[in-house]
């Protein structure tokens, strides 16, 4: 059989910044434990992988959203802990019930659930005032917790990478009902959270966001760094001619001639539309616009500073996270995770 060519376009995935991320939150998190958000597949840079660089960093919380990730990350966390966010279904009790990881509870009807079935350690989620997922913060939620055996209470904060009175609120809720509830841990922080101070810390911290590169508030822009960088190869070299137009909708007009890198990525790849006349493609101490509309599998990216480069070569797209959802409209989550599946994710 013949080999499957190499992608053309790919992640750099730079696992000493991912771990240095996780190695100032834990500071920052000062005596409560760090954990770390590795749902939607670790944020769309690949749950194994990210487990297997902050295990050996010393992170021994792992959070993810539904039971079908925990089975993918599970056979390799050993005795470190793991929570399942969303909770448990009905259909996720025979797995639920199997396994090491720790649902944490989210409604009336999982408390009950888990309850009947004698089901052991798990995690409590009580609302604040997020109005997501969450126990209301209520004298009968605590009442109907009494004989579960939770390994850890949290609630989730809906403004903390904002200056909002909201978190102060929540704050309180959170301390008011903990001394009612018997847990063995109390956790509150994301990564914004963390940011907040020792007053949102208590035993155990989530971030997620921040551990990828994301800036969750300002305190942290001069200690988190980029961790992907993803690059595209240049399938074309062309020259278009004063008043030619650029891809769908003829958006982009040169009003001189322009020489142009056609590169493999587009929108399905999660690079979006809102990078249309926006992005920027990095070479040395260059920095090359995109012009026209991003297509499904392809951009445009003027080139005409660098007159060396050729069919072949490849270009790193800027993808400095606050600085890149600036610019495209999107949420710094929301450019990690949409991160598709036709990279090839190098982890250096
Ligand atoms: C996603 C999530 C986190 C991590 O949040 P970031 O903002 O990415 O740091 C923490 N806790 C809960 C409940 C979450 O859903």
């Amino acid at each position: 059989m013949l080999d499957t060519p190499p992608a053309p376009l790919a992640l750099d995935l730079d696992s000493a910044a991912l771990r240095a991320n996780w190695r100032w939150l834990a500071r920052q998190s000062g005596p409560a434990a760090c954990g770390a958000a590795i749902k939607a597949n670790g944020y769309g840079l690949g749950a194994r992988e990210v487990v297997r660089h902050l295990l050996a960093e010393g992170c021994r919380d792992f959070f993810v959203a539904s039971w079908g990730e925990a089975a993918h990350v599970l056979p390799q966390l050993g005795e470190a802990s793991l929570s399942v966010l969303h909770g448990v279904r009905e259909e996720d009790m025979p797995f639920a019930l199997a396994s090491p990881a720790r649902p944490v509870l989210n409604s009336l009807d999982q408390v009950a659930r888990w309850k009947a079935a004698g089901g052991g350690p798990c995690d409590v989620m009580i609302d604040t005032g997020m109005n997501r997922l969450g126990l209301p913060p209520t004298q009968s939620s605590r009442a109907l917790l009494s004989g579960l055996a939770i390994e850890t209470m949290m609630s989730h904060l809906a403004c903390a990478d904002e200056e909002s009175p909201m978190n102060g609120e929540q704050l309180a809720t959170f301390i008011g009902l903990s001394a009612g509830i018997d847990a063995r841990r109390r956790s509150l922080a994301n990564s914004a959270g963390v940011c907040l101070g020792p007053d949102y810390h208590f035993d155990l911290t989530r971030p997620g966001l921040a551990l990828y590169g994301g800036i969750p508030r300002g305190e942290a822009s001069a200690y988190i760094a980029q961790v992907v960088r993803p690059r595209a190869q240049i399938l074309q070299r062309r020259t278009v001619r004063g008043g030619e137009t650029v891809g769908y909708g003829a958006t982009y007009t040169a009003h001189e001639d322009r020489e142009l890198a056609i590169l493999n990525l587009g929108y399905a790849d999660g690079y979006l539309r809102g990078f249309s006349g926006k992005g920027l493609a990095l070479f040395e101490d260059l920095r090359l616009p995109l012009v026209g509309r991003v297509s499904m599998d392809l951009i445009a990216i003027d080139v005409t500073a660098a007159p060396h480069l050729r069919e072949g070569d490849w270009l790193e797209i800027a993808f400095d996270l606050p600085t890149a959802a600036a610019r495209s409209g999107l949420s710094q989550y929301e450019l990690l995770t949409g991160l598709g599946r036709r990279y090839e994710r190098i982890w250096r």
